[in-house]
Parts: C-alpha cells; structure tokens; sequence
C-alpha cells in the first residue's frame, strides 16, 4: 500500500507533489493539517488588480464558505474542491525568505493578506503562521499592506497590527455577508458569527486601525436586497467601520460544485436561476453588476461610509528623506534662535 501511494506520489508534477509530500501536522476528526514547503511568500499578481501583490499563509480554508472562489487551488494540487475545507497547508513561517522578498519589491506596491485563504481560520491558532509574517512588517516602513478576513481572531495581534500602522498604510477588511445569524451559518458554516466579526471590527476601529466592512460576495435575492444590505452598513459605520465595500458573487466551475448543490437543499426556488446564469459565465451580467452598484452608493452615502479604505499618506513613502527633516527643522530653529539672540 506505501509502494503505491509513494508512486502515486512521484507521477504528480509541481504544487501537486509537493502537496503529496507534505508533513503532517496534526489532525482533527474532520481536518487535517500539513506544512507544505513554500520557496516564496509574495506571489504577483495579473495586471489590473487593486493590489500588485499577495500574501496567503494557508493553502485551503476551515472556515468552507459555500460559495468560496478559492477551491481552484486545492484543484492545482489535485484535491477534491470539498477538501478545500478539510485538507489545510500552512506554509512555513519564513521570516527571512519575506524579508528578502520585500527588499526587492517597490515600497508604493500594495500587499494583500488573505486573498485565497483566511489568514485567521482556525490553523492559526495552532500555527500563528499569520502573525509571524505581520512580525516582519512591524518592521517595515512606508509599505501599503491590506488583510481581509472573517475572524474575530485578527484582534488578537493589536499590538502588531497597531505597530504595522504607526509607519505603514494598513487596512483591514472585515467580511460580513449577512448580519442573520441563520443565513450566516448556512452560509459560512465555520465561521464566526457576524455579531463577533462587527465586536472585532469595533475593536479594531478604537485601537484608531482603518477598518471596513465587505459584504461581499453580494448573492442575487439571497444578501442583494436594499433593507439587507441597508442594515449590514448601519451595523458596520455603528461598530466604527469607515468604508464598506461591496461586489458581486463569482461561481467558477469549482465553486459552483459546491454552491449549486447547496442552492438545491437550502433554496430551491432559487437553485434554476442560478444554475442557468451560472452556466452561461462565471460571473454576473453588467446590468446586474450597475445596478448592484448604485444600491450600495445610495446606501454608502446614507452612512457616510466610503467605497475603500483611505490611504493618502505620502509623508510615509519616502521614510530616507522624511529623516532629515529633523536636522532640517533643527537648523531653522536654531537660525531663529540666534537671529533673536542677535537682535
Ligand atoms: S473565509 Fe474566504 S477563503 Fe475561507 S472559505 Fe470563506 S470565502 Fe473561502
């Protein structure tokens, strides 16, 4: 049986193999973790995106939201989409391998944490995998770092994340589709509940972090309606949210695996509708998507809520010379002071 899963092993080729390979780290009744090797921490990203980098600490997600978008990289190393939930890669918390990534990348790019993964599900806990990666940016100066989450765990590093924003830009996106608690864990069975996702966003906002609330993905006459999504962006501007996001939910062929099926037991009303759209794209038609919009401008305004986090602040870009101000400034203090002693 070992002759053969090791064979088994060596027919697969790059992040499957290596998936194959990975240590086990421990194991619960329903999931399992390994640490998989990781030569980088920084992964590009396409051209046209809002931030030109990413950061994942995890490969898959506990959390299993029904209409995740991020199986397709349990699909790269060829799992099942439902083991996305199950099957959770920590990829080792390499200090200095980000360090030395970060010296080669332009300080005015942006870094996500959290784009495939959520980078406080319940791994990291265990592996704080996460927090050792916001360790290096508390060193860091001038750079413009985002992390999206659904945790109320992100509160745990405060202290970090505060640090981080002293001399960085730092934005954190707090994930909440629906405020009804049922729906939620419909929906997002292993997540925390929103009440304690608007508790960490308002502990985030008094600790004086940008915070916003994204209720994305946004689901057609599931979380679309306006008294929805109304209610959502009072309890987010209430909890100290300053900007509230908002975009349309995306099925590739893997999410709608496992999105369809649900959509049949939990909605069935709904289940052809989406079945027919989905069919056809990925994604949502543009009529849909503007009047989407325009719903939640109305509603943004209604709260003095903004569209995105806001991050001019260019007196930390160039910290170099934003140093020699404090001579500068000594030197005119000083040419004052003696022109007042001579006069
Ligand atoms: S929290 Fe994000 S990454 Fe995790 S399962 Fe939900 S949508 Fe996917």
């Amino acid at each position: 049986m070992a002759k053969k899963k090791r064979k088994w092993a060596m027919a697969l080729v790059g992040i499957a193999r290596l998936a194959s390979q990975s240590e086990l780290l421990e194991a619960k009744s329903r999931v399992q973790y390994f640490e998989i090797p990781s030569r980088t921490i920084l992964n590009r990203t396409k051209p046209n995106m809002p931030f030109e980098w990413t950061i994942n600490p995890y490969r898959g997600c506990e959390f299993g939201c029904k209409y995740c978008y991020a199986r397709y990289t349990h699909e790269f190393m060829e799992l099942a989409a439902e083991e996305f939930e199950e099957k959770i890669y920590a990829k080792p918390a390499a200090a200095h391998l980000l360090r030395g990534e970060l010296a080669r990348i332009p300080r005015k790019d942006s870094i996500a944490i959290g784009t495939a993964t959520d980078p406080y599900q319940p791994a990291e806990r265990r592996f704080s995998r996460t927090r050792a990666i916001l360790e290096v940016f508390a060193r860091e100066r001038g750079r413009r770092l985002g992390i999206t989450t659904k945790s109320d765990l992100v509160v745990r590093d405060l202290d970090l994340l505060c640090e981080i924003a002293r001399a960085n830009i730092l934005s954190i996106n707090v994930t909440i589709t629906t405020l009804d608690e049922k729906l939620a864990r419909l929906l997002e069975p292993r997540a925390p509940r929103p009440e304690l996702r608007l508790g960490a966003v308002r502990r985030l906002s008094e600790a004086g972090l940008t915070v916003g609330v994204f209720p994305n993905p946004v689901m057609p006459l599931i979380t679309d309606r306006e008294p929805h999504l109304d209610r959502l962006a009072k309890a987010a501007r209430d909890a100290g949210a300053q900007y509230f996001g908002g975009g349309p939910l995306f099925l590739r062929p893997c999410a709608q695996k496992i999105f369809l099926p649900f959509l049949e037991q939990h909605f069935p009303k709904l289940a052809p509708h989406y079945r027919a759209q989905f069919e056809k794209s990925a994604y949502l038609g543009r009529e849909y998507k503007d009047q989407l919009r325009a719903r939640i401008e109305k509603i943004r305004d209604r709260y003095g809520l903004t569209a995105g986090p806001t991050d001019y602040r260019p007196e930390l870009w160039q910290d170099e010379e934003q140093l020699t101000l404090f001579p500068l400034h000594n030197e005119a203090v000083s040419r004052q002071r003696s022109a007042v002693s001579q006069s």
